[in-house]
């Protein structure tokens, strides 16, 4: 069988990180995407985190914003990581949207600022059976979700993992961890797609 191709969007953040957790986890090539032909190439993508609002530019300068939300709304799977998760969402407190495909409302920075990062451990059943570490850099939440989404993880009350459909969203940061349950757990989810596209292509 194929290994399915999961991108990661290499514009800027921790894309070497996601590599190395994604390698770990095998049973998938990985793909740096930079331009719109690689995009193409992708069954599923990550979107690291970073700084949403130049993430968001150099999306655009670069091509890859109207063929990346296309390829969402059509069920390309992808996880937003942090600043991953903030392009994704449909409503950004006090701000525009970016790719506004995901069913929720995010508030930027909502722990404070990056003296207040901070990580605990918690069980995510979606993910582990174990608790897992999470670490929350300058992190966003969910203030809202929509009732399609799934909420997966709260922490303190608040909504920091999510799913909706093809759409995963963590406002914390496995790869900065040694866990790989969340990268697992993404790269099934693309090796799903993959053989749903390659069924009806057949
Ligand atoms: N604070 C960043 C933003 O708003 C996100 C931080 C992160 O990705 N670690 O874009």
């Amino acid at each position: 069988m194929k290994r399915p191709v999961i991108g990661i969007l290499a514009l800027q953040g921790s894309v070497q990180e996601h590599r190395q957790a994604l390698e770990s986890v095998g049973s998938v090539e990985v793909l740096e995407v930079k331009t719109p032909s690689a995009l193409a190439l992708a069954d599923g993508l990550i979107l690291p985190g970073g700084e949403s609002t130049t993430i968001a530019k150099l999306l655009c300068g670069f091509g890859l914003s109207d063929p990346l939300r296309e390829r969402i709304l059509k069920g390309m799977p992808v996880w937003g990581t942090c600043a991953g998760m903030i392009l994704l969402a449909k409503e950004i407190v006090g701000e525009p949207a970016h790719l506004n495909v995901m069913d929720v409302t995010v508030r930027r920075n909502a722990y404070g600022r990056q003296i207040d990062s901070f990580s605990c451990v918690q069980s995510i059943s979606a993910f582990s059976r174990e608790p897992i570490p999470l670490v929350f850099i300058r992190a966003p939440w969910i203030e809202w979700a929509g009732e399609g989404v799934e909420v997966l993880c709260r922490v303190g009350g608040k909504i920091v993992a999510a799913r909706q459909e093809n759409m995963l969203a963590t406002s914390f940061h496995p790869e900065l961890t040694d866990n790989l349950c969340v990268h697992r757990y993404f790269a099934e989810m693309t090796q799903r797609a993959a053989m749903g596209t390659s069924l009806i292509q057949s």
